[in-house]
């Protein structure tokens, strides 16, 4: 495992944006922003983070687990273990304090308690850590790295399930399951996200869920899945053919998918507009009159969150920077039809993109069997 994940400059980086967002002092609540900044990743703990100091909140359950963790950081937090979080941070705040909260993440009825019990003034502000999150250090995209390797091991033990030798009576449920359970028997702490299995006319629906469709040689089967290491969550979207005969047809729009997206990977560079790469899929699949047909955003960030920042879509107005690590995914999804969505996570460099995912692309993948990885 390479590198520590925490460094000073998270805690630095939080604290810099203090002025821009119009605050003495921000209180973090939401368990993947936790995570980052203190590297606690229990359920149940918040952190009050000052100019001065980093306060860890949490319950007796996690004194140990707290210790070890935040002693990984590389700057120092506080722990105080508590059943009454409010009462720490009113020790912590003073009166007429603008303290940040996480407006996207704090519920309204804990809003309503601190709001009773603080003299600080409670400030409502959004996406202070997530944007610093969307930088990923080496020790981060390590992680992410490790985790899509262990999901292309996955695939390939999964093609030999529904390929060319689909065994009678395999339902969508079935290869999910073995999916998640070779995602964990590679290394994987589980799958990054609930994987999806979608076959024949339910790969319409791009988010559809595994249920008990028993896959007939012939059928589309799209798989989106990822495997996780340490938090960090990898993501991956290949869509086959059972049995390994595909059509002709299937085979054309295929063909038009994979076209849209290498063109989005090959658009990834650091200081691109992040809509340039939304351009580049959906382009692609227009000019073949399929622009209607792909009913979704192109990409996201990964990382603790399997949907981070940027987001990519028609509407994306950032620009992509080393260091960056995204998803492009264009899909084309026709209810008489079924869909087909590919999808690799690919690391942002100076003049391009360095892929995570590797395995192989086509509604019949062709592996290569050399025994050296
Ligand atoms: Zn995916
Ligand atoms: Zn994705």
């Amino acid at each position: 495992m390479s590198g520590a994940l925490g460094t000073p400059e998270r805690v630095e980086g939080v604290r810099a944006r203090f002025d821009s967002v119009g605050i003495d002092a921000f209180l973090v609540t939401k368990a993947p922003n936790l995570r980052w900044l203190t590297g606690f990743s229990g359920s149940n703990g918040l952190a009050l983070v000052t100019n001065e100091t980093v306060t860890l909140v949490t319950d007796a359950r996690y004194g140990v687990q707290a210790a070890a963790e935040t002693a990984t950081m590389g700057f120092p937090i506080e722990v105080r273990i508590t059943n009454d979080p409010v009462t720490e941070l009113t020790a912590g705040t003073r009166t007429g304090m603008r303290l940040g909260i996480e407006a996207d993440d704090l519920s309204v009825a804990r809003f309503q308690t601190l709001d009773a019990a603080l003299d600080a003034e409670l400030m409502p502000v959004s996406a202070v850590v997530e944007t610093l999150r969307r930088h990923k250090t080496e020790a981060e995209i390590a992680l992410l790295a490790e985790a899509a390797d262990m999901a292309d091991r996955a695939f390939h033990q999964i093609w030999g399930l529904i390929g060319h030798d689909l065994a009678p009576g395999t339902t969508e449920r079935r290869v999910a399951a073995e999916l998640d359970h070779l995602i964990r028997l590679a290394g994987a702490d589980g799958p990054s996200f609930d994987t999806i299995v979608a076959s024949g006319p339910n790969g319409a629906k791009p988010h559809s869920r595994p249920g008990d469709r028993v896959l007939e040689p012939g059928d589309l089967v799209v798989l989106d899945f990822g495997a996780r290491v340490g938090g960090y969550g990898s993501d991956m979207t290949r869509t086959v053919v059972a049995g390994g005969c595909p059509s002709r047809r299937q085979l054309e729009l295929y063909e038009a998918v994979r076209v849209a997206q290498q063109a989005g990977v090959d658009a990834v560079a650091d200081g691109v507009p992040e809509v340039d790469i939304d351009r580049a899929c959906r382009t692609v699949l227009a000019e073949r009159g399929l622009g209607d047909a792909f009913t979704h955003g192109t990409g996201h960030g990964i990382g603790l969150e399997i949907h981070e920042q940027p987001i990519l879509s028609t509407r994306s107005v950032g620009i992509l920077h080393v260091g960056l690590v995204i998803t492009v995914e264009p899909g084309i999804y026709l209810p008489d039809f079924g869909g087909i969505r590919v999808e690799d996570s690919v690391v942002v460099t100076d003049g391009g993109c360095t892929p995570i995912t590797h395995s192989p692309k086509g509604l019949v993948p062709v592996f290569q069997e050399s025994g050296t990885k």
